[in-house]
């Protein structure tokens, strides 16, 4: 490429929400910026680009103007894989991801949310906490506006970040003030080499940098992260949740059913009824986001009002409507078994489940006791629901039903549940086979749930 700037080329591999807005912010820090897409740009984005003359490429990678890079920008969906990544490694390019980016340009209050489960319910509630109490947060990672484009455009004091193992990958400098690991379980494997050491080694670059003014909130009950502990020494300030009080821990449910948060500057109680989430995960999300609120200085009663009225978000355990006494739930995001367990575990009536979709490998006898304790009838709903209907025709006694579309799966669901029970979409597997996402899913059973309303 010709004519670069003093300061370097900027090559930012992937034109979606964080590329985008991480070549708005190397084009304002006076670099040259180009834009490389492997597959097309959607409209909303091509027009940015063309708006702030940023040069971009599509439908491929032109190795050449790629590899004149000081450093290369990617989206977290590349995998190392990728031959524009290996050629890039080959050549000594330094790759990191927006957020490591845009951490070089900012003093803000970092708090960062990583897990393999959880991660945007708890983003949002601390998001929502911190917001009700009049601070002026940015909400960013895998939801809503890039980091960098809000450390360019529109900054704020504070961030509340969700992060990805995928954006772990490559941050390096990058520092959090408090870093909440929610629990680990099996997940992209496929982008760890089938090792999960490797992924348990991504979720913990959060800890990174860490200094003895930072924290640490994590589950303390979960297997994964206490023998990684084990492994490594961090300098942070420990601050460990469980449903139980245990040693150590600083947040806990106590004999009286209340919810204990202490830290060194709050100590707050407040009953479990009044959260606002429901189930045993949600429990521990809403311990995640108490305890950085209480790190935050956030006064006490802020804390209480905003954990008892979040209203949770979209897919993830939300009410779809009661028609003729039946609940009907929506939690689209259940794409793996152990999310589905935790929906079951917080099920208190009788429930229809709907399961099925694109399996990514499950084994369903993690859900086989809940399964037995919970559920009337399975609704099996997917291209291919053959493994579905054998191990829950072999393992149980419940009616398991045969569906192929969201409009069948409603009309049996509608059949088989009785007043007083629940309908709970958790189907414990990918989308795609028959809808675009796990929210296209979500929705068009929420529409059916609200045409039988009428
Ligand atoms: P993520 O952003 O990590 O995918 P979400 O907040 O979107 O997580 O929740 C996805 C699903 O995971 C939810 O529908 C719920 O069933 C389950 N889940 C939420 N929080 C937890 C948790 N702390 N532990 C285990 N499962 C959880």
């Amino acid at each position: 490429m010709q004519n670069i700037s003093k300061k370097g080329l900027i090559v930012v591999l992937g034109a979606g929400e964080s590329g985008v807005g991480a070549a708005i912010l190397a084009k304002d820090k006076g670099f040259d910026v180009f834009v490389s897409e492997y597959a097309s740009i959607a409209p909303k984005y091509r027009a940015v680009l063309e708006a702030e003359q940023i040069p971009f490429e599509e439908g491929q990678h032109t190795m050449e103007k790629v590899l004149a890079a000081g450093e290369i920008i990617k989206s977290p969906g590349i995998p190392d894989t990728a031959p524009v990544i290996q050629a890039a490694v080959a050549q000594g390019i330094h790759i990191i991801s927006e957020i490591e980016f845009a951490g070089r340009y900012t003093d803000a209050k970092m708090v960062c949310i990583t897990g393999s489960n959880g991660k945007t319910t708890t983003t949002s509630l601390i998001y929502h906490i911190l917001r009700r109490a009049g601070i002026n947060a940015g909400l960013a990672g895998n939801i809503g506006n890039s980091l960098a484009l809000q450390v360019a455009r529109d900054p704020h004091p504070v961030y509340v970040i969700e992060l990805s193992s995928f954006q772990l990958d490559n941050m390096y400098d990058f520092k959090a003030n408090i870093a909440v690991l929610l629990n680990i379980t099996p997940d992209h494997l496929d982008r760890y080499g089938y090792e999960m050491q490797n992924y348990v080694n991504a979720k913990f670059r959060i800890l990174q940098n860490l200094t003895p003014q930072d924290a640490f909130i994590f589950w303390n009950d979960d297997p994964v992260i206490a023998a990684q502990l084990k492994q490594i020494s961090t300098e942070a300030g420990m601050f460990p949740f469980a449903e139980k009080q245990e040693e150590n821990t600083v947040a806990y449910i106590d004999a009286n059913d209340e919810l204990v948060i202490n830290t060194p500057g709050t100590s707050l109680t407040m009953p479990r009824a009044d959260l606002a989430l429901h189930g045993l995960h949600n429990i521990y999300n809403s311990m995640a986001a108490g305890i950085s609120a209480c790190l935050l200085n956030i006064r006490r009663d802020d804390i209480r009002a905003a954990l008892s009225d979040f209203a949770g978000v979209e897919h993830r355990l939300e009410p779809a409507g009661t028609i003729d006494q039946v609940e009907w739930i929506n939690d689209s995001k259940a794409t793996n078994v152990n999310s589905c367990w935790y929906a079951l575990e917080a099920m208190k009536r009788p429930t229809v489940l709907i399961l099925g979709g694109k399996d990514k490998g499950n084994d369903y006898s993690e859900i086989l006791p809940l399964v037995k304790q919970k559920v009337v009838a399975i609704v099996a709903m997917g291209k291919d629901n053959a493994k579905i209907l054998n191990y829950f025709g072999q393992h149980t006694d419940l009616p398991v039903v045969d569906t192929h579309s969201i409009e069948e799966a409603v009309e049996q669901c509608r059949r088989l549940a009785q007043p007083g029970q629940t309908v709970l979409l958790s189907p414990c597997c990918a989308s795609f086979d028959l809808f675009k996402s796990y929210e296209d899913r979500g929705r068009q059973f929420k529409a059916l749930v609200n045409s039988l309303k009428h």
